[in-house]
């Protein structure tokens, strides 16, 4: 399923752990705007050229709730003229609570947005002090109820777990907050230590320690048993989508946006710091606000956007091997795993070894689609070297995707 990214630069805070690019400076946004719309006439035929129609237009940052109503329409507007869309089946816009306005969510409603996602990260006053977010646990709550109260219906909050200072009943109790708002999708992350963040400075001046592993592993597995028992599917690593019998769109409350990366359908992403995807090249905008709006604004419209080649952009075609591992690193994060008939045939035999160590350790399950059928680690040799591959299908069991990073890793083939 194709999707459109746009990236809106523009934050009125810098949180802590934060590493995604964006800019405090206000006042730009006219001329982000205006270099926008010149991006996406560059671009118009990208979804043509790769054969699809995008699906699910996706506003995150930054914090897209920093534009007012009327720069939000203005951006929607030259997305639906500039692809010729009329009705998105998902679209995303995410918002930071403390932007939340009945009147706000109401023209959000009216320009066609019907997915929310919202940034909570805690339901704790100093934790949320401490990442430098600009809400407060109450915000959180009386932005997600002015959400539900002017039509929004499909919402979805963050969560961040495993950082110093979150102890086992923080944690408890920020599931039990998030559990009784009932959103239609959760997504939980662990903290990480971005290039770039406040908090990666913190810990080479020795003012942070990250929380240990073990600790952190049990916060993820409080997050996987709560959430289950609560009736979410966990469909990716980070990833909770409620269940609710004959509700939902057809992919029920997954992401469908978010499932177009993982399962690599073409992508465009518009704006400072976006990436695309064709189905054959990656490419990307620089990280830069003033080198954006420069480029487009100055550019030839009528040049050949496929043969763009600028300091501000980059693009590249993966090889064999980093398709290949890249392929195994976005679809062994979801619940359906890889379907190895989609994998590169040699590399699949190359790599044979290390999942045969890995099956062997309880870190992968093959099977075949539609049945519940494990295969053995003899049986899946014989397919995988006989290339009768269809239907099978490699997953890491929910149990180790903790640690699923590093046993991904262990497959990869070297470039
Ligand atoms: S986490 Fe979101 S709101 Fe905070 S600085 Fe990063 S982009 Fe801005």
């Amino acid at each position: 399923m194709a999707g459109i990214y746009i990236h809106i630069p523009f934050c009125k805070s810098f949180c802590t752990y934060c590493g995604f690019y964006s800019v405090k400076d206000r006042g730009r946004e006219d001329k982000f705007i205006a270099a926008l719309q010149k991006e996406i006439f560059y671009k118009k035929d990208f979804f043509k050229h790769a054969g699809v129609s995008p699906e699910t237009l996706y506003i995150g940052g930054g914090t897209p709730s920093v534009l007012p109503a009327g720069g939000l329409a203005r951006v929607v507007g030259a997305v639906k003229e500039g692809f010729g869309l009329v009705d998105i089946p998902e679209f995303t816009v995410e918002v930071n609570p403390n932007d939340i306005t009945p009147e706000y969510v109401r023209s959000l409603a009216a320009l066609g947005v019907n997915r929310v996602s919202m940034g909570i990260q805690s339901f704790i006053d100093r934790h949320l002090k401490w990442m430098n977010r600009r809400h407060t646990a109450a915000q959180g709550e009386q932005a997600y109820r002015i959400l539900r109260e002017n039509g929004i219906r499909n919402i979805s909050i963050d969560l961040i777990f495993g950082y110093e200072g979150l102890s086992p009943e923080d944690w408890e109790y920020n599931l039990d907050r998030a559990l009784s708002l009932a959103p239609e999708h959760i997504s939980a992350y662990q903290m990480s230590i971005e290039p770039g963040s406040v908090l990666f400075s913190m810990v080479r001046r020795g003012e942070y320690r990250p929380l240990a592993e073990e600790v952190c592993r049990m916060q993820y597995c409080r997050l996987q048993d709560r959430l289950a028992e609560a009736g979410y599917e966990q469909y990716e690593i980070s990833n909770f989508a409620k269940i609710i019998p004959g509700e939902g769109t057809p992919s029920g409350w997954r992401s469908r946006h978010n499932s177009s990366y993982w399962d690599k359908s073409p992508y465009l992403g518009l704006g400072p710091s976006a990436h695309s995807y064709d189905g054959r090249k990656r490419s990307w905008n620089g990280s830069s606000l003033k080198r954006y709006c420069e480029y487009y604004m100055n550019r030839d419209m009528n040049a050949d956007a496929d043969a763009d080649e600028s300091s501000y952009t980059g693009g590249e075609t993966l090889s064999r091997a980093a398709s290949f591992n890249e392929s195994l690193m976005l679809g062994l994060r979801r619940k359906e795993g890889v379907l190895l008939e989609e994998l590169d045939r040699s590399l699949l035999n190359a790599a044979l070894p290390d999942i045969k160590r890995m099956h062997a350790a309880g870190n992968l399950i093959v099977y075949r689609e539609g049945g519940t059928e494990i295969i053995g680690a003899d049986c899946m040799e014989r397919a995988v070297k006989s290339g009768e591959l269809s239907g099978y299908k490699m997953i890491i069991p929910s149990a180790k995707w903790f640690v699923s990073d590093g046993i991904i890793r262990e497959l990869f083939i070297l470039s």
